[in-house]
């Protein structure tokens, strides 16, 4: 039987390049992990692929998945829901393949608690006033919505505690290089592969 797979769980206030770090992360051949795509209520994006981006929902169905208890987590964030199905994520890790979510943080402590054995890094902008600039840059958002995503982000930052790893995007490639090389090093935990060795010892 195979190990069951690593739990990912990728986090950091709005704006940080998660997104561009995890699409960076999944370019790299050597990565092994599969990508559980979230859904979410709020409007498609230019050039975002239903299915691959994200799964997007109507509020009514996203209240259902979570009435059936279909979700791993889910937040309202900025007047949406975005959430993790569970199916995927366990029928993954029982193959033994490791999953990487890229969530927000309130969403990230839902999993922390059903799952305190993942990898939780936190993704951290160089400084906030960058931040600020890059989620305006984007040009998607309203001014309004720039700010609470701003008040959200000084929230998320002061979640870091809660996480294992505190990674610093001031370069994609650096930040893509050290979250690969944490994930490496998660396996080789004494934890994780003291089950095979006992099973092992049992057969000898
Ligand atoms: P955006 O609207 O910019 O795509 O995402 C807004 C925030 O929602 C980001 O911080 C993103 O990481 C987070 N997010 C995306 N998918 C999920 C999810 O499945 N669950 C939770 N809790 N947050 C998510």
């Amino acid at each position: 039987m195979s190990e069951r797979g690593l739990l990912i769980v990728f986090s950091g206030p709005s704006g940080v390049g998660k997104g561009t770090v995890r699409k960076a992360i999944f370019e790299n051949e050597n990565h092994q992990f599969e990508y559980s795509v979230s859904m979410t209520t709020r409007k498609q994006r230019p050039g975002e692929v239903d299915g691959v981006d994200y799964f997007f929902r109507t509020k009514e169905e996203f209240e259902t998945m979570i009435k059936n208890g279909e979700m791993l987590e889910y937040a309202e964030y900025v007047g949406n829901y975005y959430g993790t199905p569970l199916k995927y994520v366990n029928e993954t890790l029982d193959l033994g393949k490791d999953v990487f979510l890229e969530i927000e943080v309130q969403g990230a402590l839902q999993v922390k608690e059903k799952a305190p054995d993942g990898v939780y890094i936190f993704l951290t902008p160089p400084d906030l006033i960058e931040l600020r600039e890059r989620i305006t840059n984007r040009g998607t958002d309203s001014e309004k919505v720039i700010n609470q995503r701003m008040k959200k982000a000084r929230e998320e930052i002061e979640m870091m505690q809660v996480y294992d790893y505190a990674v610093v995007n001031d370069e994609v490639d650096l930040a893509v290089a050290h979250i690969m090389k944490i994930i490496e090093a998660e396996h080789f935990r004494v934890e994780r592969v003291i089950g095979k060795y006992r099973r092992m010892l049992e057969k000898l």
